[in-house]
């Protein structure tokens, strides 16, 4: 097969089977059944042709002085109905919770409910303009206010940064004002501590704030071991970054010892917030001595992410981080009504600003519909529901496979590869098989404190019957790995548009650039 320098097989009908036997003889056009082969929007269209038809300008004076283009821009030109057919048709291509279950591991993919969407299409939101005169958008900034209050109010903290735009914004958002705290303090406290199951972002975070990362060990229950963690404590140590459920999905207990052991040593508490799913309404993390945490609007108030839309991270701080907040944030004018205080002056110790504006509107509508459609006892039964579900799966699949940790996990659960020892199949070969079982895969080799890790998350947005499906796909799946058809394995995904991808080349050496390919003849010989 001749690959494109996009990595795309250049010709038509050898694209259709990449390799793939179990589907029987290739098809003469290159696609599967109404599945259509999908070429770029460059290799579909060309520069030559236009969908519009556009008067010639005739004469005309420029105004560009000079900086006019002298070779045309080479973009390519399509009709609308190939356009929607391209798109629609890669659309198909996709799976997205709107297709079925999402079982990734500390992302909460969970249903987008139609009302959010509805509400945030509202012209009074949608149509605004982030430079409008604030008594043009006095609602829009009650939205943010009203949304800010419920988000201090479900974690009992002092202030809120809104303006983050992802959870690990909001990471460096909370970092940074416990360094503007230290300075204040005239301290140059460089130790940040993090356990070995963190998120990649935590330690990453740490360093671009410019802390050393230390290490701490897990106990052999997955939890954070707390005498390792005194042991490490001193007057170098700025912070610890802990999340609650772990990423192992457990709970950290321990977690109101570890916070005072942590301020009497002089740091400062950070608590990632993207596991708060399992404790929305039941917990304030205030109440356990945290001093700052990020929520991640598009995991825990459910408003879309990936693909369907941008994150949103804001932050809250205690009553010892609150005066470092960054602007904006809403307050009342002095005239009534509300405004936005975006400026680092007049004697407050803001630590700057994060973004530009003020955050992600259209998030922030989505998440107040959210938060207020299901109200307090909603919002706990989410919460219960999550840690249900979760139940619900380790206790369908502990037959199967391997469970890393004994305990009852919250609203994630941890498998390892222990149950796939001896079959010759791996945990990317298991997780490639679920594709052709129609099934997104589990998050695979994170944490990395489980050998060949799988975390399944199913969120409390999946009814019984569709756990039953996936615990059914899973269970069928292990048995066949035991039983020696690594076939199903080697190959997988077998039935999906496109095989097993480089995806490292493609992180490490990704080709931005389009370059047309050779003509047709020419790549034939
Ligand atoms: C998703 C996640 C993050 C990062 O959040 P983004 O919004 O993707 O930046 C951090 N920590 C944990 C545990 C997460 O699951």
């Amino acid at each position: 097969m001749t690959m494109n320098r996009q990595g795309r097989p250049t010709g038509v009908p050898e694209a259709a089977t990449g390799g793939d036997t179990a589907a029987g003889p290739a098809t003469f056009t290159g696609h599967k059944a109404l599945e259509r082969d999908e070429g770029l929007i460059f290799e579909i269209g060309s520069p030559a042709v236009t969908g519009v038809d556009l008067e010639d300008p005739g004469d005309f004076e420029t105004a560009l002085g000079g900086f006019e283009r002298t070779e045309p821009m080479g973009l390519t030109g399509l009709s609308e109905p190939h356009v929607v057919r391209h798109y629609t048709r890669l659309s198909q291509k996709n799976y997205g919770i709107d297709t079925g279950l999402f079982p990734l591991g500390s992302c909460t993919m969970k249903h987008n409910p139609r009302l959010n969407e509805k509400i945030a299409r509202l012209p009074g939101f949608a149509d605004i303009h982030p430079m409008q005169p604030e008594r043009t958008v006095q609602g829009a900034l009650e939205v943010i206010d009203t949304l800010a209050d419920w988000l201090c109010k479900l974690t009992n903290m002092a202030a809120i940064a809104m303006s983050p735009k992802a959870g690990a914004h909001g990471e460096l958002c909370g970092m940074m004002a416990i360094r503007a705290a230290l300075e204040h303090r005239g301290e140059q406290r460089r130790t940040v501590l993090v356990p070995e199951s963190a998120h990649g972002t935590n330690p990453a975070t740490a360093v671009f704030c410019g802390f050393q990362v230390k290490t701490l060990a897990s106990t052999e229950d997955g939890r954070v071991d707390v005498a390792a963690l005194k042991a490490q404590l001193g007057p170098d140590v700025a912070a610890i970054m802990l999340t609650n459920p772990n990423t192992c999905g457990l709970f950290e207990k321990d977690i109101q010892e570890i916070a005072a052991a942590v301020h009497e040593a002089g740091g400062y508490f950070y608590c990632d917030g993207a596991n708060f799913n399992a404790l929305i309404g039941k917990v304030r993390p205030g109440d356990l001595g945290i001093d700052a945490m990020h929520f991640n609007l598009h995991k825990t108030c459910s408003t879309p992410h990936g693909g369907g839309g941008p994150g949103s991270g804001p932050t809250v701080l205690s009553e010892a981080l609150a005066p470092f907040a960054p602007v904006p944030w809403v307050e009342k004018a002095v005239g009534g009504g509300l405004r936005l205080k975006a400026t680092v002056r007049d004697g407050n110790t803001a630590f700057g600003r994060m973004t530009a504006f003020h955050g992600q509107m259209g998030m922030f509508t989505r998440a107040l519909a959210y938060l207020m459609s299901h109200g307090r006892d909603g919002l706990r039964l989410v919460a219960e529901d999550a840690v249900l579900n979760a139940n619900y799966v380790a206790a369908g699949l502990d037959k199967a496979m391997t469970r890393t940790y004994k305990a009852r996990p919250m609203h994630e659960v941890l498998f390892d590869d222990r149950f796939l020892k001896g079959t010759g199949v791996d945990t990317l070969g298991f997780a490639k098989a679920l594709i052709d079982e129609g099934f997104h895969p589990m998050t695979m080799y994170f944490p990395l404190v489980a050998s060949g890790a799988m975390l399944i998350e199913p969120t409390e947005t999946e009814s019984r019957r569709s756990l039953d499906e996936f615990v059914f796909a899973m269970t069928k799946l292990a048995e066949a790995a035991k039983a020696g058809e690594t076939e199903r394995f080697d190959q997988a995904p077998r039935f999906a548009p496109l095989k097993r991808l480089d995806e490292t080349a493609a992180a490490r050496k990704p080709v931005l650039r389009y370059e047309p390919p050779a003509p047709y003849a020419q790549a034939a010989e």
